[in-house]
This record gives structure tokens, C-alpha cells and sequence, in this order.
């Protein structure tokens, strides 16, 4: 076990559900872990509190004090700024406005701290230690209730001039489409997430279609989700597998834009909806190759997230090495 102070960074992985911290090394490597559930409905103060108690676990799990790393990473879900630490609001963490995270983490742990959006942590987790290895262009795109994602242009994290960069879920796919959470009309996550499935179809079952999908959800509507009715399409479902069918294609036309954008060599797709895999993805990759210029198409290459659950939390410890490095203190 390596205990170089100089490459040695805590990563945190904020979720609206989980908490994840772990010591990792420059090269991905985890000398500890820990997970635990986030406290959401206590606020901030329970759910800081609950981050100190779990990196308080995964430095003395590594066998070292906070002196010895070099920084801590933070991913935190939600609208954030990089440059000052703050975490703005965070649809999954109620009653966060304008909170100084960075600076918070940084007065309890004595120890230089760094923010940035999770997906983006994700992005930079896959670049480094994961299916984005030796990439120089790379898109992660993780699709679950919302869609989020991190956009990485020539080896780096691309933040905007805000820090607000990669918000790709809210790119307009169909500007009559349904209103969005952010308010807008067919952004992409309102049209291809797993939200959007469950409602489609709770609109199609209210109309009278015939399907075993309220089956599976034991006859509630409200309990109508992604994964029931992946379930149902598994058993041949008519509906189901055209639900799935349609959110892939949606999926496929944000691709598209994608890929006509920026040119990526790899776009990295996770998130729960993900794991519907092939039924999802090939409806999404069919209509990316129609829409997308054909030269950027042919380069691209489609991969699944290799470090699951680990890709937040270690690009967040990776983003904090980084930033050392790149201010000069690490040398
Ligand atoms: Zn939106």
C-alpha cells in the first residue's frame, strides 16, 4: 500500500440516496472505501455532517490522517461553480441554496478542497481509470431519472465559464416537447430518461392500451417505473418493448447531436436506464449513425462505464490531484 502524501487524495461521490468516500492514489488506486446513506430530508447540516463521519472511516480504514493527503475531491449532484466552491441548488438534495461546500470540507478537514459536478467527476473517473483510458475526446452520458453528463475535450474537463458546462440533459430535443423540471419545453431528459419511459406509458395505460405492465407494477399506476416496464418488455410486452424503442430513439437523436458537436473518439454510457442495454441502446446508436455526419459517426465508439458505481468517486479524488498538479503543489 502506497502512502506518498503527495499522491494520495480523498474522493466524495454526493448522491441524493448515497454517500461514497474513498483514499485513492494518481493511478485509481483505492486504499479505502466507504458508503453510506445521505441523510437528504436533515438538510445540510446532517448530510456535511454525514460526509465528515464517512471520510472520518475511510482515512482511518487507508490507516492515515488527513495531513497525509495531498487534497479532497468533491462531486456533488446539482448546479455548482468550481471557482468558488459553491453549491448552488441540487434537485436531489432539498433545502441546499448557495451552500459553500468547498470551503465547509475544506475548515474541518485542514485540508485543500476542490468541487465539481458529479457527472463530470464520473467523466474524469471513466477518462482516466476506466473504458475512457488514452482518450483525448470523451463524452460520459449518464441516464437514470434525469440525464447528466461530462463533456472532456482534449484531456480536460470541459467546465464553461461557470463551471455549468455538460448539462447535456437539458439540450432541446423537440421545442413543443413536454415541460422539463428546469422549465424549458423537450429537453432531452424529459424525452429519453427513465422518467419519461414511466410516463409514457402510465399515459398509454391511462388511454386504454392494452399491456401486462400494470402487472408488474401489482396494479398501481403510480408504481409504474423504468424498471417495470423493462421487465414487462423482457416477457415480449408489445407496449413495453415500444416504449423502450421510442425512449432509445430519442436517446439516439441527443447522440447524434453529440456527435456532431463535438466529434468524440468515445462516448460512455451509464446510469440505471443504461442497463436496459441492447432493447435501449441499439434503437439509440441506429438513429445516431442516421442523423450524425457519417465521418464523425464512423469514429465514434459506444462504451458501457467499467468502474460502476466508482466512477464519481474516483474522478472526484483524480479532479483534486489534478488541480494540485496543475497549481503547482504537487510536484
Ligand atoms: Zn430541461
Amino acid at each position: 500500500m502506497s502512502n506518498n502524501p503527495d499522491t494520495t487524495a480523498l474522493g466524495i461521490d454526493l448522491g441524493g440516496t448515497k454517500i461514497l468516500t474513498a483514499v485513492a492514489d494518481a493511478q485509481g488506486k483505492m486504499l479505502s472505501r466507504d458508503h453510506s446513506i445521505t441523510p437528504a430530508k436533515g438538510g445540510p447540516d446532517a448530510v456535511i455532517k454525514s460526509i465528515l463521519d464517512s471520510m472520518s472511516r475511510v482515512l482511518t480504514q487507508a490507516g492515515i490522517t488527513a495531513d497525509s493527503l495531498a487534497a479532497i475531491g468533491i462531486g456533488a449532484p446539482g448546479l455548482s461553480n468550481p471557482e468558488t466552491g459553491i453549491l448552488y441548488t441540487s434537485p436531489n438534495l432539498p433545502g441546499w441554496k448557495d451552500v459553500p461546500l468547498r470551503d465547509i470540507i475544506e475548515k474541518e478537514m485542514g485540508k485543500k478542497a476542490f468541487l465539481i459536478n458529479d457527472a463530470n467527476a464520473a467523466a474524469i473517473g471513466e477518462l482516466y481509470f476506466g473504458a475512457g483510458r488514452g482518450a483525448r475526446n470523451l463524452i460520459y452520458v449518464t441516464i437514470s431519472t434525469g440525464i447528466g453528463g461530462g463533456i472532456i475535450i482534449d484531456g480536460e474537463i470541459y467546465a464553461g465559464a461557470t463551471g455549468m458546462a455538460g448539462e447535456l440533459g437539458h439540450m432541446v430535443i423537440d421545442d413543443e416537447g413536454p415541460v422539463c423540471n428546469c422549465g424549458n419545453r423537450g429537453c432531452w431528459e424529459i424525452l429519453a430518461s427513465g422518467t419519461a419511459l414511466a410516463r409514457e406509458a402510465r399515459k398509454r395505460i391511462k388511454a386504454g392500451t392494452r399491456t401486462s405492465i400494470l402487472d408488474y407494477a401489482g396494479g398501481d399506476t403510480e408504481k409504474v417505473t423504468a424498471e417495470v416496464i423493462h421487465k414487462a418488455a423482457q416477457a415480449d410486452d408489445n407496449l413495453a418493448r415500444e416504449l423502450i424503442t421510442r425512449t432509445g430513439y430519442y436517446v439516439g437523436v441527443g447522440l447524434a447531436n453529440l456527435i456532431n458537436i463535438f466529434n468524440p473518439e468515445i462516448i460512455v454510457i451509464g446510469g440505471g436506464l443504461s442497463h436496459i442495454g441492447n432493447m435501449l441502446l441499439e434503437p439509440a446508436y441506429e438513429e445516431a449513425r442516421k442523423r450524425a455526419f457519417r465521418q464523425a459517426y464512423d469514429v465514434v465508439r459506444f462504451a458501457h462505464p467499467e468502474l460502476g458505481r466508482d466512477s464519481g468517486v474516483l474522478g472526484a479524488a483524480a479532479f483534486a490531484l489534478k488541480e494540485m498538479e496543475r497549481s503547482g503543489k504537487l510536484s
